[in-house]
């Protein structure tokens, strides 16, 4: 079902509940019949919602990709590789996935399902940073899931 962010309009993305939970600083049981989504708008406050829930980002444990642009924030959440770790990599001569983690020396993958805040796969986010890093200025953030580890 489509929705959009409650609170700016944002066509919205429907996330896992693990997902979620594992995010937000106040230990929460969500409901299995509550349908939650994130707002991927950098410039709404609101991070997950549901029909009778709005989180905030002053209610997550972890910054969040999508809604923090800053470079200590985790763009691979399996391994904890950063925003400011992958521009690092590719300032020395990285262009792909891995060649960044093997740079890096983060290539802890597979726990998306929970750790990443979308439940997602970071594959496509982190193609994003790396052509954010290049200069190529990716105009569209691609939020669809991948096959590659979830
Ligand atoms: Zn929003």
């Amino acid at each position: 079902m489509f929705q959009v962010c409650i609170k700016c309009g944002t066509p919205a993305i429907q996330v896992n509940k693990e997902a979620v939970e594992n995010k937000l600083e106040k230990e929460l049981k969500i409901s299995a019949r509550d349908k939650i989504y994130a707002c991927p708008s950098a410039s709404c406050k609101t991070v997950y919602f549901s029909k009778e829930m709005n989180f905030t980002t002053d209610e997550l444990n972890e910054a969040i990709f999508f809604k923090d642009t800053s470079d200590d924030v985790s763009i691979c959440y399996c391994s904890n590789l950063t925003r400011g770790e992958i521009k690092n990599a590719v300032n020395n001569g990285c262009k792909t996935i891995d060649e960044v983690r093997d740079f890096t020396g983060k290539n802890i993958t597979g726990n998306c399902k929970e750790q990443n805040p979308l439940g997602k796969c970071c594959r496509n986010s982190f193609l994003y940073e790396i052509e954010q890093a290049l200069g190529q200025k990716p105009s569209v953030f691609n939020f669809k899931p991948c096959s590659c580890c979830c």
